[in-house]
């Protein structure tokens, strides 16, 4: 008998009950846009990043309409021009180098380790040539952040946080998003907490908030925020700071409200789940489990492992057997980019160095969506079928 799994990779939990009665709350007074308030009514979008701030323990935080808004705005607000050179993941997706480009600048790309994450031998090489690193904890692999930084602080590179696979993550028990000089978070429906689009910002620079602030289309209503700098910060940067408008509206933060309180729990849920893969595809040869080190407190909303050194066709074929399965997977060895799956080398706009390490680790490198609307018992079927089909490939 050949075990077939039948979820769907994509199917997201209902919006909690909580969140779809304050959304209808907004929709009933009509008063979606964030600085539309009634006489002594603190925004729902104002209340989130109160709360979103508060998790993290940043002193400020903005919530805005997209996660490539985010980082697009943190690096304006760092002052990053045209031409300017910008270090960042050659592992990462699309909206990362895409943020870069939006304000002009040019990603030079840094490679990828067995484990997923920044090399910080090629940074090492690499950071005299740029003065702002955007750092992409891509698929949720943190690397280590008090090496990096003690790297990058030296240098004199600033560190912009790519968060929007990492909400709710921690180094050292410090969150993910709290070592640079902005965290960038995604509200998006396959991230953490979902609002289908939406992006959240969080710094201690209060300069640099206010500059986001205001670029993010605060006009002079600045002051309706809570999580934000004093006013008196405001004082030049509003003259001096071009509105691109990007705001988030009421009725997504009120859906993301609940879902923020939750995420704690959503997390055990998430890593539960990667718990169950982890242990069915334990010590099966040929097949790599990215190494999880013990300072690395990771939220599991996807699930990968390498199979290096393999020719494509081996794996196109275990890919092919997989689906056939009902076990949908993405590689990021593909020659075409396909779904989400881009790699540097796909986005032409920029001029990238041959990077062969990292190319060698792309070339096997094997990627699943771990809703939660799986149980743990699904989890169990699609490791035994995973291990079953590796046990095919030799
Ligand atoms: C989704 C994503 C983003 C940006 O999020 P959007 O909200 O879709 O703009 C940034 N970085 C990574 C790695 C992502 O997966």
């Amino acid at each position: 008998m050949t075990e077939v799994f039948t979820g769907t990779f994509t199917q997201q939990e209902p919006i909690p009950e909580e969140g779809i009665a304050a959304a209808l709350d907004v929709m009933r007074h009509g008063r979606l846009h964030r600085y539309n308030t009634a006489k002594d009514e603190v925004a729902e979008v104002a209340l989130l990043e109160e709360e979103f701030a508060a998790s993290v323990g940043a002193p400020y935080c903005l919530a805005v309409a997209s996660g490539g808004y985010a980082l697009a705005t943190a690096l304006r607000a760092c002052g990053v021009g045209a031409g300017e050179p910008v270090l960042t993941n050659a592992f990462t997706l699309a909206p990362v180098p895409g943020a870069i480009a939006s304000v002009g600048a040019v990603p030079v790309f840094v490679g990828v380790t067995e484990d997923l994450t920044l090399d910080l031998d090629d940074l090492t090489d690499k950071l005299g040539q740029a003065r702002v690193l955007m750092l992409s904890h891509m698929r949720g692999h943190l690397c280590d952040m008090d090496r990096l930084m003690t790297l990058c602080d030296a240098a004199g590179v600033v560190v912009i946080e790519d968060c929007a696979h990492t909400m709710g993550a921690t180094w050292n028990g410090t969150p993910s998003g709290r070592f640079g000089r902005f965290g960038c978070y995604s509200t998006q429906t396959y991230k953490h907490i979902n609002s289908g689009e939406g992006g959240l910002l969080v710094s201690d620079d209060a300069e640099a908030m206010a500059r986001a602030i205001v670029l993010s289309g605060s006009y002079m209503l600045f002051d309706r925020h809570r999580a934000a700098p004093p006013a008196k910060v405001f004082a030049e940067i509003k003259y001096q700071t071009p509105n691109i408008s990007g705001r988030m509206d009421n009725l997504r933060a009120a859906i993301l409200r609940p879902q923020l309180r939750d995420l704690p729990l959503q997390a055990e849920r998430w890593n539960a789940r990667y718990a169950v893969l982890a242990e069915g595809l334990r010590n099966l040869p040929g097949l790599e489990l990215p190494h999880r080190p013990a300072a690395e407190g990771f939220v599991a909303s996807s699930f990968q492992f390498l199979l290096l050194d393999r020719p494509a066709s081996e794996v196109q074929g275990f890919l092919a057997a997989c689906a056939a399965r009902g076990v949908e997977l993405k590689w990021f060895g593909g020659a075409e980019p396909a779904g989400f799956t881009s790699r540097y080398d796909s986005w032409r706009y920029v001029t990238a160095s041959p990077m062969p390490a990292t190319d060698r680790i792309l070339a096997g490198t094997i990627d699943m969506r771990l809703p939660l609307t799986f149980s743990e018992e699904d989890c169990a079927t699609i490791a035994r079928i995973l291990r079953d089909e590796i046990m095919r490939l030799r």
